[in-house]
């Protein structure tokens, strides 16, 4: 069984209240909003910042792996989850730790909305900010992410491609609905450079995602090249944020600005 998801008498406490959350969305998968969600909460956290990290992706969670705590469980404490710890002591809960691996969910939206509650209401201490690795799109959890747990500002990433930019105004249009405030858009997997002739090349195209950000009026953060480095050392359990490798510092300024 699942430790306390399935308890809907959520208490919702003033202590819920004085987290502020930071909501990493984008408007289509695959674009690197987990990676960037990982990377983002370890650069807050060596910026001073008190973060905890929700993956609020329930049907694919990943964060588990990216902040190597694929081997913890989290227990319950007061009918609410007690975090377990990720990358630099960061204390952090996904959906991966509660379910077994490689089983698929088959849950509906409240069911789902009910599990993220459980994720957002849990015991996160003296935590200031609560980064969220939305799932991707604009569907039910989404709408009761930002109706229900009222995030404090959002960073949508998007890579240069058209349609992953259309898609990423479509998530931008969510939020502004629901009166969330725009921390700014992240353009993730921009240019490749070549680890053998180091010629950098542009397969998403390029200047796209800075380009939609001013049309949408909203602040453009930063990019993240499309580097194989970041791949594998986010496949090991070892944001690049963490370390003083060459990408470190892309999500070091973009943590920066966000703090801001
Ligand atoms: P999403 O959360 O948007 O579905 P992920 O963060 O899971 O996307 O990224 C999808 C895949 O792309 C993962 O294998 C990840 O390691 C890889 N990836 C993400 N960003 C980069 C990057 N800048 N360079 C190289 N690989 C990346």
């Amino acid at each position: 069984t699942v430790p306390g998801v399935t308890d809907v008498r959520l208490a919702m406490t003033a202590e819920r209240r004085a987290l502020r959350i930071l909501a990493i969305a984008s408007g289509k998968g695959g674009v690197g909003k987990s990676t960037l969600s990982a990377n983002l909460a370890v650069a807050l956290h060596r910026l001073g910042i008190r973060v905890g990290l929700v993956d609020a992706d329930i049907y694919g969670p990943s964060q588990a792996k990216l902040m190597d705590s694929e081997d913890q469980k989290p227990v319950a404490r007061d009918k609410k989850l007690v975090p377990v710890t990720g990358t630099l002591g960061i204390p952090m809960l996904s959906m991966a730790h509660l379910v077994e691996p490689g089983k698929a969910l088959a849950w509906r939206g409240p069911m789902a909305g009910n599990a993220l509650s459980q994720l957002i209401d849990a015991h996160w201490g003296d935590a200031e900010l609560l980064v969220v690795d939305m799932p991707p799109g604009t569907g039910d959890i989404q709408l009761s992410m930002v109706q229900k747990h009222k995030p404090a500002g959002a960073v949508i990433v998007s890579t240069p491609q058209d349609l992953a930019l259309i898609d990423a105004t479509r998530a931008v249009s969510l939020f502004n609905q629901a009166g969330v405030p725009m921390v700014g858009l992240v353009e993730n997997m921009a240019g490749y450079a070549c680890p053998h002739c180091g010629e950098v090349s542009d397969p998403f195209g390029q200047g796209g995602a800075e380009s939609t950000a001013g049309d949408l009026s909203m602040p453009f953060l930063g990019r993240i090249p499309l580097a194989i480095d970041i791949r594998s050392r986010s496949d090991a359990g070892d944001p690049p944020a963490a370390g003083e490798g060459p990408h470190a510092g892309a999500f070091h300024a973009i943590a920066r600005k966000v703090a801001d």
